[in-house]
């Protein structure tokens, strides 16, 4: 790859429609500072649809490509060559951005935004493939190409580029508002969460732990998949809140079969009031429909009515196969499948309902003052912070 300062970032027009387009492009361009700033970036400017990064000379270029590739609303982005905006300097920088690559047959791809360049992109990609023709005894092929030269012409300047990098696409995070995700150290609420955040939606943890009832690997297994999933929003708050006592009364009085409703509803219950807490406008589950006992539509039904803020389960309808690919690809599959011990487990024996009644189960849940048992538990809870970064780590100049 060539030796490079800048970088460019493009994204979707499409997800510009409307009064939005300031708020994308503002909150994409803090997401992308923050996300490279542990890296030395000297800026980021808006410039025009896209936006350039400067790197310091010093900067990480590695890390900074990586991390890149983690911002959400970024449809795709390239190290760039810079030149003036004449032809022949962009000529010469075409040149010398190649170096002394091979390749058999290119094309120029040039976008013009400044009209007023006296050359319109037909024109430059003409003299340009001419000049690198006659430099390398390429030949030029426009439906399959080896290698494609990208020049972008404006604001008086002209990006050139060859490495075209994919984005993760999605919104940037913080467009949408915020969310709570009840999650588990399972497989699917991570991907779930995921999936929310990619939306633009800023996610707020929960997770119900029953120490000293069951050990404390699945709390540090949660605080390793916010970690993971922090690298996509920068700044995340993880509620660890006991569940144990709140578990026990539910188990005083509903019959087994009856539990896992009962705890799930007053799961979201303890979500719910977490939301309010914060702002936040809606709820995130893992559930997938008919994967186990709970996610049956008639016990979705019954757990479902509890929450009065809409629930997203942005998995519901995929194939298991697809959500451990995903979970693999996030990095959360590995922690997801370490052995842990699942609160839910508890006082639960062999056979839990699957089609459960919904009158029943709102007499069983009017023996219990829900109000009292979500506020002790919430106020007994730990909340963690994360950073993406720490001071002392940035090496911005
Ligand atoms: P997961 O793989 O996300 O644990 P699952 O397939 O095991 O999901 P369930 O155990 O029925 O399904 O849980 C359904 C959803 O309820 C989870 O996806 C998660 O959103 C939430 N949930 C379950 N257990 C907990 C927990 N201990 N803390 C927070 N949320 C939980
Ligand atoms: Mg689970």
């Amino acid at each position: 790859m060539v030796d490079y300062d800048q970088i460019i970032v493009h994204y979707h027009e499409v997800a510009l429609k409307g009064g939005n387009r300031d708020l994308f492009e503002k909150r994409l361009k803090r997401n992308i500072a923050t996300a490279l700033r542990p890296y030395g970036i000297h800026s980021v400017m808006r410039l025009r649809g896209r936006m350039i990064v400067s790197l310091n000379p010093n900067a990480n270029r590695p890390a900074i490509l990586e991390a890149l590739q983690r911002v959400f609303g970024i449809a795709y982005f390239a190290p760039i060559s810079l030149a003036e905006q004449r032809i022949e300097a962009i000529q010469r920088r075409v040149l010398e951005h190649l170096g002394d690559r091979r390749f058999t047959s290119f094309k120029v791809d040039t976008r013009r935004s400044q009209k007023s360049f006296p050359m319109n992109s037909m024109e430059v990609n003409r003299v340009i493939g001419a000049a690198v023709q006659a430099a390398t005894g390429a030949r030029v092929d426009l439906t399959d190409p080896e290698l494609t030269i990208h020049i972008e012409i404006f604001d008086n300047q002209a990006a050139i580029f060859t490495e075209k990098l994919s984005g993760a696409g999605g919104l940037p995070v913080g467009t949408g508002g915020k969310a709570v995700s009840l999650l588990s150290s399972g497989i699917d609420s991570p991907v779930a969460s995921f999936k929310i955040m990619k939306r633009g939606i800023q996610i707020i943890f929960v997770h119900f732990h029953s120490v000293p009832y069951t050990s404390v690997a699945s709390k540090d297994n949660v605080e390793r998949i916010v970690e993971i999933l922090n690298q996509y929003q920068y700044h995340s708050r993880l509620y660890l809140i006991p569940f144990l006592e709140y578990q026990q009364r539910i188990t005083s009085v509903v019959p087994a079969p009856y539990r896992v409703i009962m705890y799930r509803r007053a799961m979201l219950r303890m979500a719910e009031a977490v939301a309010l807490r914060h702002k936040a406008l809606a709820l995130v589950t893992g559930e997938n429909v008919a994967q186990v006992a709970s996610q049956t539509l008639p016990n979705m039904r019954a757990i479902n009515e509890v929450a009065s803020l809409p629930i997203l389960r942005p998995l519901a309808g995929d194939d298991k196969i697809e959500i451990i690919e995903k979970a693999r690809e996030i990095g959360t599959y590995e922690i997801s499948t370490a052995p842990y011990e699942d609160c839910c487990s508890l006082f639960v024996p062999g056979n839990p309902e699957t089609r459960a009644n919904l009158k029943r189960v709102r007499e069983l849940d009017a023996q219990l003052d829900h109000d009292t048992l979500v506020k002790e538990a919430i106020e007994a809870a730990e909340v963690k912070e994360f950073r993406w970064f720490k001071e002392e780590e940035t090496e911005t100049a």
